[in-house]
């Protein structure tokens, strides 16, 4: 398949050119059609599988004709964070290039006063976080001439907790227009939304349910907890990472984590939900230009960072909602290239292991780092610990000890009684 068999106009197929896309992937095959006859759209896709694209250039070929003395917005893009809506923003004046289309973003942390003056000059597409809509919709936004309605990472969104915006925002379009909804995973809170927004939607599921991409290898480390940072440093140093994004699971963890990788003279850069969103660009900067090597980053904090080939990301914490595992590591094996996923595991992620296996349909291999090998003590007291207590609530029948997790059912009290490091494992829901 091709672009131009797609029936993508000229100026947009000059565009992605000189981006050096050759062939539309999956999700664009599929979408760029749908959306150009103007159907509502319901596609599962995970980041990286080129799915700005897949709605981003049949909305700018159906949005192409301007009246520049009368532009309304006709476009309205939401996405769940600032960095995700900057990066949409950018991806879409890249197609745009040879076109007159006015695009503006508009994310918290920015003047209200300056967007609106960009609106009054006249706007034809807005990204913007919900939220942010809401704001300019108390001023003066008007969204009823909007033809498109895309909210991207609809899953991510619901999360954060934005359903309340959204049921604002969707009475202010008009009766008749279109909606594409893209979520990279499919959740009952999903469907509801799905069923609320959507009329006669087609459906696109371009890869299993919350499996990862192919072109990741994923890899899992057993490490106690105070040898991760080593351990992490030692990766990083021994096999020559020059870019590699970590993910931690709070705030706290990866500012403590930056400063023990600092202490071993690497070079790092955080973005996290404390940063400003200036501090948090320039940051991701350093980052995509190689100054900076190593970039932590909390979950929600790093959604929709794009960087261009990342080869590595490392779980340097796994999450506490499977499902962010798979957003983590989307972040590498972009577009059909390979990436690497590595998770340190501690004793007391055995069981997040396993929800992320059972989650992604694949059991992720174990192993151990010469020289950081897990002290087998701590495992069986761990374990007896559990043992106890689980044999206190109900006689077991006798069970041998092991030094390495193996990949049971958990005991619905060993899960309970897991996380003895309540501080680091605490996570706020707008980090
Ligand atoms: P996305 O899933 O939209 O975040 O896209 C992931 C990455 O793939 C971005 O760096 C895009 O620029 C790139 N990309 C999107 N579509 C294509 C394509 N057809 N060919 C090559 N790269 C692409």
């Amino acid at each position: 398949m091709s672009f131009e068999k797609l029936g993508i106009i000229k100026p947009i197929l000059s565009a992605i050119k000189e981006l050096g896309y050759e062939k539309p992937t999956t999700i664009q095959t599929r979408s760029i059609p749908l959306v150009l006859a103007k159907s509502d759209v319901f596609a599962t896709a995970q980041t990286g599988t080129g799915k700005t694209a897949a709605f981003g250039l049949p909305m700018l070929q159906r949005l192409r004709n301007v009246t520049p003395e009368a532009r309304v917005v006709r476009g309205l893009i939401i996405s769940p964070t600032r960095e995700l809506s900057i990066q949409i923003y950018e991806d879409l004046q890249n197609y745009a290039k040879h076109m007159s289309l006015n695009i503006a973003v508009f994310v918290g942390g920015k003047d209200l006063e300056t967007q609106q003056k960009i609106l009054k000059e006249g706007v034809d597409i807005i990204i913007a976080t919900p939220g942010r809509v809401m704001e300019h919709v108390e001023k003066s936004l008007d969204l009823s001439h909007v033809e498109i309605f895309v909210l991207d990472e609809a899953d991510r969104m619901l999360d954060m907790g934005f359903m309340k915006e959204i049921r604002k925002i969707h009475p202010l379009l008009p009766k008749r227009h279109q909606t594409l909804l893209f979520s990279a995973t499919y959740s009952d809170k999903v469907r509801k939304l799905s069923k609320l927004i959507l009329t006669k939607p087609e459906f696109i599921e371009t890869s299993k349910k919350n499996s990862t991409v192919d072109t990741i290898n994923q890899v899992a480390y057993l490490v106690d907890t105070d040898k991760k940072a080593p351990l992490l440093a030692y990766i990083i140093g021994s096999r020559n990472f020059r870019q590699v994004l970590v993910f931690t699971r709070t705030k706290a963890s990866a500012d403590e984590l930056v400063l023990e990788l600092k202490k071993d003279g690497l070079k790092c850069g955080i973005i996290h939900g404390d940063k400003t969103q200036a501090n948090r660009l320039k940051t991701l900067n350093e980052f995509k230009e190689g100054k900076i090597k190593v970039l932590v980053a909390t979950d929600i904090a790093s959604r929709g960072l794009d960087i261009e080939e990342l080869p590595f990301v490392i779980n340097y914490e796994l999450p506490s909602i499977p499902e962010d595992y798979v957003h983590r590591v989307g972040r590498t094996g972009r577009a059909g290239r390979d990436g690497v996923a590595i998770s340190l595991i501690d004793i007391y992620e055995k069981f997040d292991i396993r929800a992320v296996e059972k989650l992604i349909g694949m059991k992720i291999p174990q192993e151990v780092v010469k020289g950081f090998e897990p002290d087998p003590t701590i495992r069986r007291k761990d374990q007896d610990e559990q043992k106890l207590k689980s044999e206190h609530k109900k006689p077991e029948p006798k069970r041998t000890k092991k030094v390495q997790p193996k990949l049971e059912k958990p005991k619905k009290e060993a899960v309970k009684k897991k996380a003895p490091t309540s501080k680091k494992r605490k996570t706020t829901k707008r980090d």
